[in-house]
């Protein structure tokens, strides 16, 4: 499983990294990144978390 966040859709709400926090964090410019190349097994399920509640629906996992 990977992550990516659309930083064009982002608004930097940072409900991303408070439910996921090692797989999102918020960089300099505000707006979220995923940390992790591939998630790993034990975060799959907080970063489909993350990716229902994020209000723009900025995440993208394939
Ligand atoms: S939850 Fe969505 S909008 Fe909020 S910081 Fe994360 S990616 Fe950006």
């Amino acid at each position: 499983m990977k992550a990516k966040v659309n930083k064009d859709i982002c608004i930097g709400c940072g409900a991303c990294q408070a439910i996921a926090p090692d797989v999102f964090e918020l960089e300099d410019d505000g707006l979220a990144v995923c940390t992790q190349e591939v998630i790993e097994e034990d975060k799959k399920e907080e970063t489909e978390e993350a990716m229902e509640s994020c209000p723009t629906g900025a995440i993208e996992i394939e």
